[in-house]
């Protein structure tokens, strides 16, 4: 049977080799089972049925029952248009054609007098109502369509061309499914009475041909559930598939640096998120198989923490350990933070970026080799071949959504049996997200933030009362605090955005004049010597405002910072926002953040602004950004396509693909092997559509 549906398309009855190719270019679809997951993009109540004189003018289609009077062609050249009258027993409407072809209206001209449904959208015209390029079909041919919701498929303009219309799209879908005998089941019985089920031929019956809105929607339920079921079992194959197959360095002693640091160099008392998370890796690293663990936390949570005691562990058992950032800017930061830790300690650390000059990074490089350097932090220039490490233990990539994935797997190589593992996100990411880009890591999050802390507070300016905020942060730096001001950067209006960038820090030179004020600039275009002293100036205080474009986004520490002003907050989006606001609140002062914009926003960047306004939570807000943007936007294009479901959506069926990670967690519990005949569908299915075979393989 599952043959059946591997059956090439032009053999399906009313397909043939001309359409099965429109369908191939078109669609996608080059088999039976491509057709029968072609789902319908939206539907239409078959059972409503307008008269002409009930129309009105409205964005939503109708069905009318009519017979068409008379048809005539009208306008000279590109006017020229086909115009046929439309009669019910309530009035008179027109049916307009711009485009058609001869035989089109050589059809409508032999459906003259007969009862037609016509369907499309009413537009009204000089007082009478029309339609443009209805759909038409005589009332006979019709009532052959099941009774119930109507499915209208996608279609494009060549598909069109070759008369393959919607009409004819559900003819083929009617038709296959009613050579389908029987379908193979895909999940167990009891996961099907679990969620009480549809059988799954009853599934593609309703997806293509609902009965009704509650049999559609039991149809999409299991669709979705199974989209995200063999995602997550595909996720967890993989994860235990790591643990059975890649042996790593067993870190057994917690030894003298992991404990002279912690009683003795510790700056403050850690907070209970981060206990648990350190004690959750360090069980990891004191195991035998490689760590691949997921670290979760808000902007100023305290992750580099985490980082650093997870490296003095490597470091007490003989490992190094690499530090990776995706700036130089955060990788300086990490390594200025970790020496300044680390300051009364004896343990070697350097800094490897693309701006490392060549004696320098012959020095590291020796030192790399020799074990004597026990931490390394850097760029993507760690990746590079010539960085040679003597005994690599841990790696931990910090911000990974700016890091393609594959990119975790190039540090493997780094040493004979591949180091631990831990990624930082640079800020929440919804639960849904980071279950199905993620899945197959384990996660630890830290969902608390240091105490003594006070909440930002953040506030909407429109442009017109930037007086008002200027002496608002004159205030603030009377009382010896510094200021941000952040201006946008948006890739294809660069110029623009560099003059606004430019344009302010002049206006700001000339409202904060020396020498009572001191004002530093940092933007992308400036050499990285240029950005690093004028940083440099912003962290040791000799300059009180720093402007900015998004560059100091990421990671950028200065505690004594305490506003943070946005201009044209409305173009960025909201984790943005929520990561540039990260980098006050860092010290003891109550912090500020300032979001500038125009007048009139629309509705969605308002949702953004008084998102920021109402909560500091990143969790939330990363909820609400998935909300906004949908996943594959909030991600960027890097991981989208991990992210592309045919109904699922990860949005807005959070509880769907939470009872599928359950269930597919279940599942492996009771049956890793998937060996017990109960479970063969599932197995089956997974075999035949998933490429996780080989993960599946290790398990043992
Ligand atoms: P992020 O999670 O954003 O990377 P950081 O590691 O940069 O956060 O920490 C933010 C700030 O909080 C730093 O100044 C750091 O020294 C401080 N910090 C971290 N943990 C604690 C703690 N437990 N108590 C007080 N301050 C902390
Ligand atoms: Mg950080």
């Amino acid at each position: 049977m599952a043959d059946f549906l591997k059956t090439p398309i032009e053999y399906l009855k009313g397909v043939g080799p001309e359409r099965a190719k429109t369908l191939q270019s078109e669609l996608g679809i080059f088999r039976y089972e491509d057709l029968l997951n072609h789902f319908p993009f939206r539907y239409v109540d078959r059972s409503k049925y307008y008269k002409i004189n009930q129309m009105i003018d409205s964005s939503a289609e109708v069905q009318i029952i009519g017979k068409i009077s008379n048809i005539q062609e009208i306008g000279q050249a590109r006017g020229k248009r086909l115009v046929a009258k439309l009669e019910d027993e309530t009035g008179q409407m027109e049916l307009v054609w711009f485009k058609y072809t001869k035989w089109l209206k050589e059809t409508i001209e032999k459906s003259v007098g007969v009862p037609m449904v016509i369907y499309g959208k009413p537009s009204e015209f000089n007082g009478r109502f029309n339609i443009v390029h209805p759909e038409m079909e005589t009332v006979e041919n019709h009532q052959s369509v099941p009774v119930g919701l109507y499915p209208v498929y996608s279609s494009t303009e060549l598909m069109q061309k070759k008369g393959i219309s919607n009409r004819v799209m559900q003819k083929l879908q009617m038709q296959l499914l009613s050579e389908i005998q029987l379908m193979e089941e895909t999940l167990s019985e009891s996961i099907i009475n679990q969620y009480k089920f549809l059988p799954r031929k009853k599934t593609f019956q309703a997806i293509h041909f609902p009965q009704n809105p509650e049999d559609l929607k039991k149809a999409e339920s299991r669709l979705k559930f199974e989209e995200f079921f063999f995602l997550q079992l595909g996720l967890l194959i993989k994860k235990l598939s790591h643990k059975s197959k890649f042996r790593s360095h067993e870190f057994t002693s917690v030894g003298n640096q992991f404990n002279t640091f912690y009683e003795n160099h510790l700056p403050f008392e850690l907070t209970g998120a981060q206990k648990r998370v350190i004690k959750e890796i360090r069980s990891d690293l004191g195991k035998p198989v490689q760590m691949n663990r997921l670290l979760q936390g808000d902007v100023g949570s305290g992750k580099t923490m985490v980082a650093l005691l997870s490296m003095l562990i490597a470091t007490d058992n003989g490992y190094q350990s690499a530090l990776m950032a995706p700036t130089e800017i955060l990788a300086q930061q990490h390594y200025n933070s970790i020496k300044e830790y680390l300051a009364d300690m004896d343990v070697e650390v350097a800094l490897l970026t693309g701006s490392t000059r060549i004696k320098e990074r012959r020095i590291i490089f020796e030192k790399l080799n020799s074990g004597e350097l026990k931490i390394l932090i850097g760029t993507h220039a760690l990746l590079e071949d010539n960085v040679v490490f003597n005994n690599l233990g841990l790696t931990i990539i910090d911000e990974q959504h700016r890091f393609g994935v594959a990119q975790r797997a190039k540090f493997w190589k780094k040493n004979n049996l591949p180091p631990h593992i831990l990624v930082m996100t640079a800020t929440p990411i919804p639960r849904t997200l980071a279950m199905s880009l993620y899945g197959d890591l384990d996660v630890s999050v830290i969902d608390e933030l240091p105490s003594g802390r006070k909440p930002i507070q953040t506030v909407h300016r429109k442009d017109t009362h930037r007086l008002a905020v200027f002496k608002f942060i004159k205030d603030e730096i009377a009382k010896g605090r510094q200021v941000y001001v952040v201006y946008p950067l948006i890739e294809g209006s660069e110029k623009l955005d560099y003059k606004d960038l430019m344009d302010g820090y002049e206006s700001i030179s000339r409202s904060f004049p020396l020498p009572d004020y001191a004002v530093s600039i940092v933007h992308g275009k400036m050499k990285p010597v240029d950005k690093e002293y004028e940083m440099q100036r912003f962290i040791k205080g000799e300059t009180q405002i720093l402007v900015a474009t998004t560059v100091i986004e990421v990671g950028v520490n200065v505690p004594n910072a305490s506003v943070m002003v946005i201009e044209s907050a409305e173009r960025f989006g909201l984790s943005q926002l929520h990561q540039l606001r990260g980098r006050v609140g860092r010290g003891a002062e109550q912090s500020y953040c300032i979001l500038m914009t125009a007048d009139g926003l629309n509705e969605t960047a308002h949702k953004r602004i008084q998102t920021m306004c109402n909560t500091n939570d990143g969790f939330e807000i990363a909820e609400v950004d998935m909300q906004l943007r949908g996943p594959g936007d909030m991600m960027g294009t890097q991981q989208s396509g991990d992210l592309n479901f045919k109904l699922a959506n990860l949005a807005k069926d959070q509880k769907v693909l939470t009872a599928a990670r359950h269930s597919a967690e279940e599942l492996l519990n009771a049956d890793v092997q998937l060996n017990l005949p109960e479970n063969a569908p599932i197995r089956n299915h997974f075999l035949k559509y998933h490429q996780d075979k080989i993960a599946w393989s290790r398990i043992g």
